[in-house]
Order: structure tokens, then C-alpha cells, then sequence
């Protein structure tokens, strides 16, 4: 059977904006709402449309791009790591996973990792995990958080604290229950018979940038110690150094009084692990190393030599350009920044949440400039910095996100800032 192609193919350049949008409304499962931009190529913190124009990217792909775009050692692992084995199966032992499963463990603490290929992926196993714990005690149940985001799966979106994913896709998966964020009291009385886990982001990404304070993170793992039960932290967004430590619970505890023996028994992982390439994972504790036993679960791509190569790369430059330090400094900077923007514009701009490089800017949804546009103000801000040449990412209805990579350098960081400034001003009549 000869495959007709609409035209010649190879003269076929879809190199404008109009074109390209072409082929997706012919082609492509519209599941997401698009902004009308096309990006074709990027260098660090940008990156630049079809027709030319540059954009410095705050957004880092949804915090995935951890050391910006086409970083030469990225390449170079890619290159290297594809000329020996790209993908053998777990079948068999390789040195990257390894090297990687090692990696992780020396940063998060004594345990086992699983290799996957994205956030919702890990989360799943965090879910098999908690019922293969709970199995023989007959308890399989996972309380998780109003405002949580926890991936697109079926029983990720059981999981997820956010009416508008489930909808549509009832009956839910059993066995996932939501209480309010950081309310130990709603916690420990939701807590039954058949609870098996407690699943939380340490920092809240989705829905605008909301940390968990101290008290409840110890207060969680006291409730769980209690109740012997499993307290799973999702890292995929706040996770890699993001924070300025390894994952965001070791910042948000960083000198806090008895929390030096905090941990969690499993974590997952995705985004800036592997800066762009897919890679998802997760960790558990050592004590529970032997709940997912030979044969009960399993991934063809999960943890292949070239992902792997590729986040011990990033392990490798983050930890020699020490860009944990600088995410702390440069976050803790932006942030003071934007609360001088909250003083000078604060009919426009409400409030300023985050910790290191994972800034949420919450905008009043009564400023002027909103008034009169059916879009949420988040993408209203989101689209006004596009024009003025910045990418950021909304979060909830008027909430904008600053997930960038580690290596922003401070000029760009303040270039983005003048434009958001810019574009704050704009709204305030
Ligand atoms: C993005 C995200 C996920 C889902 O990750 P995918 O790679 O899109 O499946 C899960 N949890 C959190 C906290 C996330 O931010």
C-alpha cells in the first residue's frame, strides 16, 4: 500500500507560526489549551520562535529544563552515551542506572530507587507501593491534599486535589481521599482502618506555589509513625535543587528543631532530573526496599542507559557549577524583588510565595486591567510577558509561575524582572 502524503513532503516547510498551528488542528489531539507561540531552537535561558524572535525562559519547561536549552554537556552525554547502548532492557544490569540509583541515594538518604519515564509514572509506583504495603492488612487507602497535582493518569487524577482533571473521567479510581493542605487536624482525622498512605508535595506547584510549613511536615511524619502508615512525598516539581537542596522537604526543614531525623519513606521524582529527556523515578526508604519484590512492577523504558547518562550529567554540572547555592540566592533575590513590586503595585500585585528558584507571583484579580478579558488574569500576565518577550508559566486562576533553569545567570534574571515590572504597571489602569 503506497502511504499518500498531502503534498511533497520534503518541500513541505512548516516554518511559520500559521502553518504549524495548521498541522496541529488537523492533527493533534487538541488536549491542551496552546499559547500562540511556536518555539523552534534555544540556547541557556532562551529560546526563539519560528519567526526569529527571542524569549528569556522563566518558565524552563514547567521546571523540567534544569540547565537551560542545548547545555553542550547535555550534548555531548547524549552523543557519547547514544554511540555504546541506547536501551537494553531491565533485563539485564547497566552502569548508568547504577551510577544513578547510587547518585540518588547519596542525596536523599538510605534506600532504593525505581526508574521510570515521567511524573505521573512515578507517582504510580509511589500508589503500587502503598497498596502492595497495606496488601495483607487489607488497607489500600491514600489521603492526599486539596490543590495537589500528582499527574494525568487514572489514578493520578484520583490522587490530584483538582476538581477540573476528574471531570469527565468518572468513576474514579478507589481509594484516594482529599483533605485541605497543611491541616494536620483534617489529616489525622481522616486517617482509617484502611489508610495505607499519606501522599503530599512538600511546595504545592499546580495550583500557585504553596509550601508546606514545618509543622506540618513533622506533624505528618509523626501521624504516619502513629498509624503506620506511608508518608510519600511528590517531588516531581519542587524537586533537584530547585529550592537550593536536593529536594524541596530538606530546604523547608533546613534548621528546624527536631527535624533532623525527618524523612519520608518514599519520593518521586520527574522534571529536572533529566533537564528535557524523559526520565522519571522514585525512591524508597530502605526499610520498605523489599515491597515492590522481583515481578511486581516494571517499565520498558524505565532508567535506560542514555536517560540515565543524561541525569548524572546534570547531577554532575549542578554539582560543580554549585547551582544549588545559586538557586537558593538568586530565588532569595528575585523573590525580594518582587516584593518590592508588591509595594510599589499593590492594586495589581497580591502576593509572592516560593522558595529558591520556584517563585509563585499571585496577581489581584480586581486590578484594572483585567477588567473586560474572559481569560484568567494568570494568562492575561502570562500572554502581556510574551509580548514583552518573557515565558512564565500560570498556575490556578491568577497565579504565575517562575520555574527557570539553575543556571539563570542574575542580568537575566533581571531583564525578566523589568519586563515584569513593565507589564505590572500596564495593569494598573
Ligand atoms: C508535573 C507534575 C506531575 C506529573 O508529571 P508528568 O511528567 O507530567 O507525568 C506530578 N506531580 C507534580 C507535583 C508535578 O508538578
Amino acid at each position: 500500500m503506497k502511504i499518500e502524503l498531502s503534498g511533497d513532503i520534503e518541500a513541505f516547510k512548516a516554518d511559520r507560526l500559521s502553518d504549524i498551528r495548521k498541522l496541529f488542528q488537523s492533527n493533534v489531539v487538541p488536549s491542551y489549551a496552546r499559547f500562540d507561540l511556536a518555539l523552534d531552537r534555544g540556547e541557556g535561558s532562551y529560546v526563539w520562535d519560528v519567526a526569529g524572535r527571542r524569549y528569556l525562559d522563566l518558565g524552563g519547561g514547567i521546571a523540567v529544563c534544569s540547565l537551560g536549552h542545548a547545555h553542550p554537556e547535555i550534548t555531548d552525554a547524549l552523543i557519547e552515551q547514544s554511540r555504546k547502548l541506547l536501551h537494553v532492557s531491565n533485563l539485564y544490569y547497566t552502569k548508568p542506572q547504577g551510577q544513578l540509583a547510587e547518585a540518588l541515594v547519596r542525596l536523599i538518604g538510605a534506600g532504593r530507587c525505581f526508574f521510570c519515564n515521567s511524573g505521573a509514572e512515578a507517582n504510580e509506583g509511589l500508589f503500587k507501593l502503598a497498596r502492595k504495603f497495606g496488601h495483607d492488612t487489607a488497607r489500600y487507602e491514600i489521603i492526599t491534599t486539596d490543590g495537589s497535582f500528582h499527574g494525568r493518569t487514572l489514578a493520578g487524577i484520583a490522587a490530584t486535589g483538582q476538581e477540573k482533571v476528574k471531570k469527565g473521567f468518572e468513576p474514579m479510581v478507589a481509594g484516594f481521599r482529599q483533605v485541605p493542605f497543611n491541616d494536620l487536624d483534617a489529616m489525622r482525622s481522616t486517617i482509617s482502618p484502611q489508610t495505607a498512605a499519606i501522599l503530599i508535595e512538600a511546595i504545592q506547584g499546580e495550583s500557585g506555589i504553596t509550601p508546606a510549613t514545618v509543622e506540618y511536615l513533622l506533624g505528618l511524619r509523626k501521624l504516619c509513625d502513629e498509624n503506620n502508615i506511608l508518608l510519600l512525598l511528590d517531588e516531581v516539581q519542587a524537586g533537584h535543587f530547585r529550592t537550593g537542596r536536593f529536594q524541596s522537604w530538606q530546604r523547608l526543614l533546613e534548621n528546624a528543631p527536631g527535624a533532623d531525623q525527618f524523612s519520608p519513606d518514599a519520593v518521586s521524582m520527574a522534571k529536572s532530573l533529566g533537564g528535557g529527556f524523559p526520565i522519571g523515578a522514585f525512591w524508597v526508604r530502605e526499610r520498605y526496599a523489599d515491597v515492590l519484590s522481583a515481578g511486581t512492577h516494571a517499565t520498558t523504558f524505565g532508567g535506560t542507559p542514555l536517560g540515565c547518562a543524561v541525569a548524572l550529567k546534570i547531577l554532575e554540572v549542578i554539582e560543580r557549577d554549585q547551582l544549588a547555592d545559586h538557586a537558593r540566592q538568586l530565588g532569595d533575590f528575585m523573590k525580594a524583588e518582587a516584593q518590592r513590586l508588591i509595594r510599589k503595585f499593590p492594586a495589581v500585585l497580591k502576593e509572592v510565595r516560593g522558595v529558591g528558584l520556584m517563585i509563585g507571583l499571585e496577581f489581584r484579580t480586581d486590578a484594572p486591567g483585567f477588567r473586560g478579558n474572559a481569560k484568567t488574569p494568570a494568562v492575561q500576565v502570562v500572554e502581556r510577558l510574551h509580548a514583552a518577550g518573557v515565558l512564565t508559566i500560570p498556575a490556578a486562576t491568577s497565579v504565575i509561575r517562575i520555574l527557570p533553569a539553575l543556571n539563570l545567570i542574575q542580568s537575566e534574571a533581571i531583564e525578566g524582572l523589568h519586563a515584569l515590572e513593565t507589564v505590572i504597571a500596564s495593569l494598573e489602569a
